[in-house]
C-alpha cells in the first residue's frame, strides 16, 4: 500500500507530492489527462513568492505595474518597484511536475479519481486508468483535483459557495506597454469582478470573469478594445473563491482550488495553492510518522495554511462581496478619490497582489469617504 495518493497534478498537488517523496513516503500520483499542464486555463501572473518554492524556466515576461480602467475610461497607473511574473502556464506545471517525480514520485498520467472512499485501514481510489478501472489503496489522499474536486465532493460532501467563471483568449496581437497588466472595470465588460489584457511576450492573455454569469457574453464587449486582435486559442473554468468550511478529514486533506484556497479578489491560485500543497505535506509527514491519520491530527494542516494566508483570504472575500455591488456610478466616484497623488503613493508603497486587503485598508482609513461609495453604491447613470 501507498502512503499517499495525490489526486491531481497542478502546482498544488504536485508540489505536495515533492514535498512529501522527499521526506522519504511512497507517494502516487493520478492525474486524468495524458499531458500535465494541459490544457492551460490560466494567465500565469504570479508574485516573485511562488519563485521561492520552484525554480522554473516558464518565465515569459517581468511586469511592475497595472494600468486600471473605469467605466468613464478614467484611468490609475500603479507602478511597483517588485515585479510581477508572466509564466508559461503548462511549462510551470511540467516544472513541479519535474520536481516531484525526481524525489520518486510515481505519477500516473490518464488516470483518472472517478470515487474515493474510507476503509477501516486506508483510502480507496477507484480509478480509470488508460481504459483500466482500477482500485488503488493508500494510507492517505490529498485532493489536488481542481475546482471540481471528485475528492472534495465525496470525502467533504461541500460545494465551494462562490465561483467565479473566466473566459480567456490568447491574442497574436502583442501589447505595446509590456511592463503593465490592464484591468478593466464595468458593468459592460464584467459581473462583480474584472477583466485583464496580460502581456505575455509575443502574445498577449485577454479575458473577463464574472460572478454568477457567462463571461463569454462580457468578453465580446471587451473585445471591441483590441481591434486587431486575432485569437489564437480559448480558455477559461471556474474559479473557486470561497475557501471549504473545512480543508482536513480523516485521511483525508485538500488543497488548492480543490479546497478553494484561492485569493478571493484577484482569482489568483498558483501562490496560494502551492503554499496550501507545502503546509499539506508537513501535516501528513508528522501524522504518517505517527501512524494517526485522524482528523484531530490533520486539523494542524488548516492551522498551518490560515496562520500563513487565512485572514488575509477571508477579509479579501468580504472585500469582494461588497466590490461585486459596486455601480459603475460609485466606480466613478471611487475614481475620483482614488486617482489623487497621495493616495497613488500609498497604493505603490503598500499594494501587494498577495495581500491586497492591506491597500484597501491603508486608503479606506486615509479616505473615509471611499466607505460609503463601497458600502452604499448608487445606480445613477454616468
Ligand atoms: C482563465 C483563468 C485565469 C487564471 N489566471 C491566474 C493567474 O494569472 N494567476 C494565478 O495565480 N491563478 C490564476 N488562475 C487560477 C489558477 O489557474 C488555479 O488557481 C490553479 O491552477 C490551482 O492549482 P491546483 O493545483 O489547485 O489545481 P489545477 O491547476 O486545476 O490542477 C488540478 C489537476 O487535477 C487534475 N484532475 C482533476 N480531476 C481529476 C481526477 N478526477 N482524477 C485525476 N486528475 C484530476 C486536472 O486535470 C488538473 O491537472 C486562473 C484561472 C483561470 C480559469
Amino acid at each position: 500500500m501507498q502512503d499517499v495518493i495525490v489526486v491531481g497534478a497542478g502546482p498544488a498537488g504536485s508540489y505536495a507530492a515533492y514535498a512529501l517523496a522527499k521526506k522519504g513516503f511512497t507517494v502516487k500520483q493520478l492525474e486524468e489527462h495524458q499531458e500535465v499542464g494541459k490544457p492551460v486555463e490560466c494567465t500565469g501572473l504570479v508574485s516573485k513568492r511562488v519563485l521561492k518554492f520552484v525554480k522554473t524556466g516558464s518565465i515569459i515576461n517581468k511586469v511592475h505595474g497595472a494600468h486600471v480602467y473605469f467605466p468613464n475610461d478614467g484611468k490609475i497607473s500603479i507602478s511597483k518597484a517588485d515585479e510581477t511574473v508572466v509564466l508559461e502556464r503548462d511549462e510551470f506545471d511540467k516544472d513541479v511536475s519535474g520536481m516531484a517525480t525526481g524525489a520518486g514520485v510515481e505519477l500516473i498520467i490518464n488516470a483518472k479519481a472517478l470515487a474515493i472512499r474510507r476503509d477501516p485501514d486506508g483510502i480507496m481510489v477507484r480509478t480509470r486508468c488508460n481504459r483500466d478501472i482500477q482500485e488503488l489503496k493508500a494510507r492517505a489522499v490529498i485532493g489536488a483535483d481542481g475546482a471540481n474536486s471528485i475528492v472534495r465532493k465525496d470525502l467533504f460532501g461541500e460545494r465551494i459557495k462562490r465561483v467565479v467563471s473566466a473566459y480567456q483568449v490568447e491574442s497574436a496581437e502583442q501589447l505595446e506597454d509590456q511592463d503593465n497588466v490592464n484591468v478593466y472595470l464595468g458593468s459592460a465588460i464584467t459581473k462583480g469582478y474584472f477583466a485583464w489584457a496580460t502581456p505575455a511576450g509575443d502574445t498577449s492573455r485577454i479575458g473577463t470573469a464574472s460572478i454568477g454569469g457567462t463571461s463569454r457574453n462580457y468578453f465580446h464587449e471587451l473585445n471591441r478594445r483590441f481591434r486587431n486582435n486575432k485569437i489564437l486559442s480559448i480558455t477559461g473554468g471556474p474559479i473557486p473563491i470561497s475557501t471549504l468550511s473545512k480543508t482536513y478529514g480523516e485521511r483525508a486533506l485538500l488543497v488548492g482550488d480543490a479546497a478553494g484556497i484561492v485569493k478571493p479578489l484577484s482569482g489568483g491560485g498558483i501562490y496560494t495553492g502551492i503554499l496550501s500543497g507545502s503546509k499539506a505535506a508537513i501535516a501528513l509527514e508528522h501524522a504518517l510518522e505517527r501512524n494517526d491519520l485522524s482528523e484531530k491530527k490533520l486539523k494542524s494542516y488548516e492551522k498551518m495554511w490560515k496562520s500563513e494566508i487565512g485572514t488575509e483570504l477571508k477579509i479579501d472575500l468580504m472585500i469582494q462581496k461588497l466590490f461585486a455591488r459596486i455601480t459603475d456610478y460609485s466606480f466613478v466616484k471611487l475614481y475620483e478619490i482614488i486617482s489623487r497623488e497621495e493616495n497613488m503613493e500609498v497604493i505603490g508603497r503598500v499594494g501587494d497582489i498577495d495581500f491586497p486587503s492591506r491597500v484597501v485598508a491603508s486608503l479606506v482609513l486615509r479616505n473615509p469617504a471611499l466607505l460609503s461609495h463601497i458600502l452604499f453604491p448608487r445606480r445613477l447613470s454616468l
